[in-house]
């Protein structure tokens, strides 16, 4: 028998699947919205359609197309969906998608600027581009002690920026000896999760991170977070990081970055922006950059509301430096003659692992293929989407708003309290003809309304209405028999 010396796909078989992976992919798009937006499995369901052993010998490509409509498709939550109203958006679009295949295809590891040139100064010009489309500050621009850099996501940017801030504040100590207890960080209590991670694995820890308290909107006290730092420095601490969010995730909420900024001369102030730094992209509202002139750092998900596909978190600092001398250790192998001639940026220095994707490409494409003008006009739309849900909530009598609508995302709930919301929510939800998710905002279980998927349109949201009323009128009707 003789042995294959070669087990690649052809070139001639990638053209001919490659072709129907994109018509499939085209086809998603449209029969998507007829498909349970929830998939109806039970855990462990999916794994008993798979094999037990790995397979010996290859198998045809075709078998694996067949199989991801057999196997995976039942068990997918469908992101894409026009009536995916949960969480946050996750969006993407063709453009982005085609960024990636390409981006696979060149198969580039964009570590240091030797071993992509292409795929850093791509990266280093889209950042400025980005910044310029969303009028930040010009201490983030490339040509400044600052910059931008492409993160994974949110929660890889604020680790980041704390332990930028972490080294600043320490003048190096930190990363030599290790962390004294005396630092201090804070956040809000409606901040995302990631600002707590990010303080244990910098090593602050749970004991030294601060959840300032919010006010009826779920905004940052700035009082409180004076009289938080004040205490601190009586007993001898150090604030050294602030967190601050534009756009929380439960509600929305935007923090007052300007009086927050005030508070910070020598603190490092980080702003979260993660989904809503994408309205800025519209001029009218640019106002939710209020108060970035005071913050080192700042970050938003172009993988939320950008048509971007998931990972993709533009991070922005005002003094590079101060990240590099946290991040940058340079073995002999990674030496290069570039490194130290300041001429090429060495982005494995300004993240957490060494390798990393060529995302600016997909990043590149949206921004050629929409424009401002074009990405402007559909965050315009949904955010119009979601003020007519809000107008419907507020006009009738069972249903009440938790708090005022904030650009895309409405929180609601049954007048009937917290049982009989959050059961609605399940009822809806188990239809499969949308996905919302939920909260707590103080005492309330809230029904998060976020609108940001490519394809949502009026009747969409119009649907999702008609159905709460529905199924909430059938509820009250059972109850009171
Ligand atoms: N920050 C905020 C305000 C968010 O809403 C989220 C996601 O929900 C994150 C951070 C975390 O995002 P990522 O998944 O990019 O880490």
């Amino acid at each position: 028998m003789t042995r294959k010396t070669n087990y690649h796909m052809s070139a001639e078989e990638f053209r001919r699947f490659g072709k129907e992976v994109i018509d499939w992919i085209a086809d998603y798009y449209e029969w998507v919205e007829s498909k349970p937006v929830v998939p109806d499995v039970q855990p462990g369901g999916i794994r008993t359609m798979l094999p037990v052993d790995p397979p010996l010998t290859g198998e045809p490509f075709s078998e694996m197309l067949d199989d991801v409509d057999r196997v995976i498709m039942p068990g997918i939550t469908h992101w894409q969906s026009p009536n995916f109203f949960a969480y946050f958006p996750s969006n993407t679009s063709f453009p982005s998608i085609l960024g990636e295949i390409m981006a696979a295809g060149m198969g580039v590891q964009g570590m240091v600027w030797k071993t992509s040139p292409a795929a850093t100064e791509l990266e280093t010009h889209v950042l400025d581009w980005m910044a310029s489309l969303l009028g930040l500050p010009d201490k983030f621009l490339s040509n400044s002690e600052g910059g931008g850099v492409i993160q994974d996501t949110a929660s890889s940017a604020v680790l980041c920026a704390m332990l930028a801030a972490r080294e600043k504040a320490t003048s190096g100590v930190s990363n030599r000896q290790g962390v004294s207890g005396s630092l201090v960080a804070y956040t809000s209590d409606q901040a995302h999760s990631s600002v707590q991670k990010a303080a244990r694995i910098a090593g602050i820890g749970d004991a030294n991170i601060r959840l300032v308290e919010t006010d009826d909107g779920f905004a940052m006290r700035v009082d409180r977070l004076a009289e938080l730092m004040a205490e601190d420095r009586e007993k001898g601490l150090t604030p050294f990081f602030v967190s601050a969010t534009v756009g929380t995730t439960s509600s929305m909420a935007i923090d007052p970055i300007p009086e927050i900024a005030k508070l910070c001369d020598g603190i490092w102030l980080h702003v979260d922006a993660a989904m809503a730094g994408t309205a800025a992209v519209c001029e009218d509202y640019r106002w939710i950059n209020a108060g970035l002139d005071g913050a080192q750092s700042y970050c938003f998900n172009p993988h939320k509301w950008m048509f971007t596909n998931f990972d993709c978190n533009c991070f922005y600092v005002s003094d590079r430096h101060a990240l590099i001398d946290a991040l940058s250790i340079l073995p002999e192998y990674l030496k290069t003659r570039e490194h130290g001639s300041g001429a090429a940026i060495d982005y494995r220095d300004w993240q957490i692992p060494l390798g990393r994707r060529f995302r600016s490409l997909k990043l590149w494409f949206v921004l050629r293929h929409y424009g401002a003008e074009g990405l402007a006009h559909h965050v315009r739309e949904h955010i119009r989407l979601a003020e007519t849900f809000e107008t419907w909530v507020r006009e009738h009598p069972d249903f009440n708003l938790v708090v005022p609508r904030k650009l895309n995302t409405v929180c609601f709930a049954h007048s009937q309290g917290n049982s009989f919301t959050e059961q609605l929510l399940e009822s809806v939800n188990q239809t499969g003809k949308l996905f919302a998710s939920h909260t707590k905002l103080g005492e309330a279980f809230t029904i998060r309304m976020v609108v940001g998927a490519r394809d949502t349109e009026l009747r969409h949201v119009q649907n999702a209405w008609n159905l709460f009323v529905n199924k909430a009128g059938e509820q009250s009707r059972r109850t009171s028999k």
